[in-house]
């Protein structure tokens, strides 16, 4: 099946070799939203040997503009997104060997989902888990393709190809003030496939065993600016995350497990005690009940209740949408499960 890569192996900085490396490497994909359709999709049509990818979130209809893996009918059967990518990942390449997983990376988890990938791949929404994927990256010696877009504006920086360049951490009062996301401000495709595309090219490169002094890109497709900038001077001797003596402080933060509210998007996640498993078919008679027809996939159930839409998923998680107030939505789920 080799000859299906044909036009990516004519290209001889990348040849037969790189081709070869690619199919030899497991690749992470933190996120499977605008960012980790775009380059899940790249590095699966390239002819990745295996890709895992990450994502906390079910599909909605404000998604569709520019997350490009999925369709109108994955909305309407309510998938989580990571499900819906590995459908349509496997009919894109069935030779790539993918795995998703449909969980909210915590500082609990991220390092034994991380453990054993060739690279990481950033196609996070926020800030938070970048700097936990940054911290897990480091301590497991992986390669991270930071990228991140909001508006029409966008950057990537590769951390962790040359111990000289700082990490994420290091950057973070140079970095524009993440206030902005894309449920503020919006965000245009191209912009997302621009940076899509610069990460994607990175990790080839790494694969193809080149080594080169990374640049911090950054450009805004409205306005034509574009930088290119060598950051090497900002790596701080002192950095926690990367310096001599690491001390990882994004993995020994203790997670909020009780509920957190999702940056920017009228959506409070909460959890049920460990010990209760959310049964599926419970919940739908419950939405069924109260007057609304609940969707039900093998991941989870979702209907509206009292106007507030309402997810279940699995494995103990609860998404409240149409609200910022943790306390409104605690009562929400409490008046449902009693
Ligand atoms: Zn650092």
């Amino acid at each position: 099946m080799m000859g299906r890569y044909d036009r990516q192996m004519r290209f001889e900085p990348f040849g037969e070799s790189g081709q070869r490396a690619l199919r030899e490497a497991n690749i992470f994909v933190l996120g499977a939203g605008a960012l980790g359709s775009a380059s899940a999709e790249m590095l699966v049509r390239a002819g990745v040997g295996r890709l895992t990818i990450v994502d906390r979130d079910v599909l909605e209809w404000t998604n569709l503009h520019r997350q490009q893996l999925y369709t109108e009918s994955d909305v309407e059967r309510q998938l989580p997104k990571a499900a819906a990518a590995h459908e349509r990942l496997t009919a894109i390449n069935r030779d790539v060997t993918i795995e998703h997983h449909v969980v909210d990376i915590t500082s609990e988890n991220i390092l034994s989902l991380v453990e054993g990938h060739t690279a990481v791949l950033d196609a996070t929404d926020n800030l938070e888990t970048r700097l936990l994927a940054n911290d897990a990256c480091l301590q497991l010696g992986i390669p991270f393709f930071m990228g991140a877009c909001v508006g029409s504006y966008g950057m990537t920086f590769p951390i962790g190809l040359r111990e000289e360049e700082p990490c994420l951490h290091c950057l973070l009062e140079t970095l524009p003030p993440e206030a902005a996301t894309c449920d503020t401000v919006g965000v245009i495709s191209p912009i997302v496939v621009t940076v899509a595309a610069w990460q994607t090219a990175q990790l080839l490169r790494y694969l193809a065993g080149e080594t080169w002094q990374p640049t911090l890109q950054s450009t805004n497709l409205w306005t034509d600016e574009h930088a290119s900038i060598r950051v090497t001077s900002l790596k701080k001797e002192s950095c926690p995350s990367c310096s001599n003596e690491p001390v990882y402080p994004f993995l020994r933060a203790v997670h909020e497990t009780e509920a957190s509210v999702l940056c920017g998007r009228e959506t409070v996640q909460l959890r049920l005690p460990l010990q209760r498993a959310i049964d599926l078919q419970t919940f739908a008679s419950i939405f069924e009940r109260a007057g609304s027809t609940p969707v039900v996939n093998q991941h989870l159930v979702s209907g509206h209740w009292n106007d507030y839409r309402i997810v279940f998923f699995k494995d103990g998680r609860i998404l409240v949408h149409g609200t910022n107030d943790p306390k409104k939505a605690r009562s929400l789920v409490a008046s449902m499960t009693g």
